[in-house]
C-alpha cells in the first residue's frame, strides 16, 4: 500500500506521520516542491512558532475559526491543542502558555518544532522527497496516479497554493474563492499616523457598511490601525471587505464613554491619544459645558476612519476560503465526491484568527486524514 501527500508543510506532515504510525508496514511519501520542508512553521510566530493556544473546550475553541467552526467541532474532540501538546511533549518538547494564550516551544525557536517533527519522520520511516513537484494527478482504478507513480490513497495539503485547487477541481470539488485573511488596516488620512505605538487596551471596532464588529487592544501603526482587534476584524470581515476593495469605514470605540459622561474623571487611555482626540484633560472636567462633553462623549465613542487598503500582517497571514467543507467528512477528512483523496490544512475553506489556530487546523485535519488514510 503506498499513501502519497502532497505538500510538506504542517498538515502534510502531521498527516503522513499520523498516517505511518497507523500503517507501519506501507509506504507513506510526502512530496514537497521547494528545497525546504515546514517553511510556514519556520517563519511562523516571529521565527517562535505559535503552535497552538491554551483553549481545551472545543466549542469554545472553534469561535476562533471565522470559517470552519461548524465543521471542526467534531475534529476537536478526536485531536484538540491538549493533544497537540501531549503530542510535542511525547517527543521531547515543551510547550509553555503566554498570558494571553498563544503556546509556543518554552525554547522560543520554530527550529524546535521543526527539529521534532523531522525526527520524528525519520524514526519511523516517513519518505520525504523534496523539490519534489508534482505536476499531475489523475484518477486510476483503485487509486491515483501522481505525475508516474501509481498511490493507493492521496492526502492533499498543498495550503493556498493554486496547484491543490485545480486537483481538486479535477475531481469534481468546488473551490470557495480564496482571499486574505489576517492583515492591518491603511488609513493615510488618519491624523493618528504619528502617534504609531500607541495602543489602547480595549476598543470597539465596527466596520459600518457590514457591522462587523471587534473589540480588544488596538495598536495605531505608521499607516493605520493594527493590534488584535484590528486582526480579528480583518479575519472576520475578511469577504466582505475583499468584496469592498478593502475601502470601508471603519469605526472606532476607544472606551468606554460611562464614566466620563457622569463627569467622574478622563478615560484612561493615553494622553497624547486625547489630546489629538480633540480632549484636554488639563481642563478640570466642571467647566465642559453638556454640549462640549457630549461631543467628546461622541469623539470617544464613534470616531470615524477612512480605511483605503491592507497591508499583510507579518506575523501570521492565512487564506479563506478553498475546498467547500460540505464536500469533506469531516470524520476522516475524505473526499465526498472521490473515494481515496483526503484534505488537510488550509488548502480547506478554514481559517482562524491570529494565536495558533491555524496551525491547530493544520494539526488537527492533518491528524485526522493520517488516520483514516
Ligand atoms: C508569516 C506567517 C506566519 C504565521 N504564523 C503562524 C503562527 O504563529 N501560528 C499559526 O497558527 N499560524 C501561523 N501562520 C499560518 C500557518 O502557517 C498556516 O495556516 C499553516 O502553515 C498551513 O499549513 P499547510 O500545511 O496547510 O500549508 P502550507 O504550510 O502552505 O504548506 C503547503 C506546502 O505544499 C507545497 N506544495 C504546493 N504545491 C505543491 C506541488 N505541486 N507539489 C509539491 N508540493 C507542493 C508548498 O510548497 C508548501 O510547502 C502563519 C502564516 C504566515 C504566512
Amino acid at each position: 500500500m503506498i499513501h502519497a501527500v502532497i505538500g510538506g508543510g504542517a498538515a502534510g506532515i502531521f498527516a503522513a506521520l499520523r498516517c505511518k504510525s497507523q500503517h507501519p508496514d506501507a509506504q507513506v511519501v510526502v512530496f514537497e516542491k521547494t528545497n525546504q520542508l515546514l517553511a510556514k512553521v519556520r517563519i511562523s510566530g516571529g521565527g517562535r512558532c505559535n503552535v497552538t493556544h491554551a483553549c481545551f473546550d472545543p466549542k469554545q475553541l472553534v469561535q476562533n475559526y471565522p470559517r470552519g467552526a461548524k465543521e471542526l467541532l467534531g475534529p476537536f474532540h478526536s485531536f484538540q491543542p491538549k493533544d497537540t501538546i501531549a503530542w510535542f511533549e511525547a517527543r521531547g518538547v515543551t510547550l509553555k502558555t503566554e498570558a494571553d494564550g498563544r503556546m509556543f516551544p518554552i525554547t522560543d525557536s520554530s527550529q524546535t518544532i521543526i527539529d521534532c517533527l523531522l525526527a520524528e519522520a525519520d524514526k519511523i520511516g516517513v519518505e520525504i522527497r523534496k523539490q519534489a513537484k508534482i505536476e499531475s494527478v489523475v484518477k486510476v482504478e483503485g487509486g491515483f496516479l501522481i505525475d508516474q507513480m501509481r498511490v493507493d490513497r492521496l492526502i492533499l495539503a498543498t495550503g493556498s497554493s493554486s496547484f491543490g485547487y485545480q486537483v481538486a477541481k479535477s475531481f469534481g470539488h468546488s473551490i470557495v474563492e480564496p482571499v486574505p485573511s489576517l492583515f492591518t488596516f491603511n488609513v493615510p488620512t488618519s491624523n493618528l499616523l504619528d502617534l504609531a505605538g500607541i495602543s489602547v487596551p480595549h476598543a470597539v471596532l465596527t466596520i459600518k457598511e457590514t457591522g462587523h464588529r471587534q473589540e480588544g487592544p488596538l495598536l495605531i501603526t505608521h499607516w493605520g490601525f493594527s493590534g488584535p482587534a484590528a486582526l480579528k476584524l480583518s479575519a472576520w470581515a475578511a469577504r466582505e471587505l475583499h468584496d469592498l476593495d478593502y475601502k470601508a469605514t471603519l469605526v472606532i470605540q476607544w472606551t468606554d464613554t460611562e464614566s466620563f459622561l457622569e463627569r467622574k474623571g478622563y478615560p484612561a487611555i493615553p494622553r497624547n491619544l486625547l489630546v489629538r482626540l480633540g480632549i484636554n484633560p488639563a481642563v478640570p472636567m466642571r467647566t465642559l459645558s453638556n454640549k462640549v462633553l457630549s461631543q467628546m462623549g461622541e469623539k470617544l465613542s464613534a470616531d470615524a476612519y477612512a480605511v483605503e487598503g491592507k497591508t499583510t500582517y507579518k506575523q501570521e497571514f492565512v487564506t479563506a476560503g478553498g475546498i467547500h467543507l460540505k464536500e469533506v467528512d469531516f470524520k476522516t477528512m475524505q473526499s465526498r465526491i472521490t473515494p481515496g483523496l483526503f484534505f488537510a490544512g488550509e488548502i480547506l475553506n478554514i481559517d482562524g484568527i491570529t494565536g495558533g489556530f491555524n496551525f491547530q487546523n493544520a494539526w488537527t485535519t492533518g491528524w485526522l486524514a493520517g488516520n483514516a488514510s
